[in-house]
């Protein structure tokens, strides 16, 4: 006797399960609008059923998960750690994105976040930041060149991208662009604009150059 249709139909379903599944989701993502419309109307003609088989699927997700936690967690970390960057990124997004919708809790957060910390170490928040300081003057005075020289391009509206002295110094291999004479790294060196931020010219790496401070200084706002 030969097979009705739908045996066949699940003969083959039974057999080609991987196919079948791709099939449906490549269909889906394909009519997506339409199926979401679909869903929505499933939903609408018998929300308690659509509700008992949403929990169904879900309780049968938790059972698999249970059963594939190691594998699926090892997955999902060496997908973050095959792009760390994107990862963080994406993290970042999420964060902010949570803080905008709920920015009492968000506020909320941070007021915890604060005092717990203060409760595991009471000192920690300026004496801390001055040991640190005390202990890396270098990297204050990096940092508060840097700073200083991106606020003075925002200022003067000038401002197009933010610039790293270290990056510039390495860049013109520690050169001084105007006297071309080395720069010692633990000299005082300044980023120069190469057309004065004065006259126009614009915050962005193309137009600084690594100088010593001196000759910064006596070039004012002169073009070099
Ligand atoms: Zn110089």
């Amino acid at each position: 006797m030969a097979d009705s249709n739908s045996t066949r139909k699940k003969r083959y379903r039974a057999l080609h399960a991987d196919r079948v599944r791709a099939a449906k989701n490549k269909y889906r993502r394909e009519h997506l609008e339409q199926e979401r419309a679909r869903d929505r109307r499933r939903y609408a003609a018998n929300p308690s059923r659509r509700r008992a088989a949403t929990t169904t699927e879900m309780a049968r997700h938790r059972e698999w998960y249970a059963e594939n936690r190691d594998s699926e967690r090892d997955k999902l970390r060496k997908r973050r750690a095959a792009d760390i960057e994107k990862t963080r990124a994406q993290g970042r997004r999420d964060a902010k994105r949570w803080r905008t919708q709920h920015p009492e809790k968000a506020r909320a957060f941070a007021r915890e976040n604060f005092k717990r910390r203060r409760a595991v170490n009471p000192h920690c928040s300026r004496d801390q930041g001055r040991k640190w300081a005390a202990a890396h003057p270098e990297k204050v005075r990096a940092h508060g060149r840097k700073s200083a020289l991106n606020r003075r391009a925002r200022t003067r509206q000038a401002f197009v991208e933010s610039i790293e002295p270290a990056v510039v110094f390495a860049r013109d291999r520690g050169i001084c662009g105007i006297c071309l004479k080395p720069v010692s790294d633990r000299e005082c060196w300044h980023v120069d604009h190469v057309i004065p931020l004065a006259k126009g010219g614009q915050h962005v790496y193309a137009n600084v150059q690594l100088s010593h401070a001196f000759c910064n200084r006596s070039k004012g706002a002169k073009v070099a």
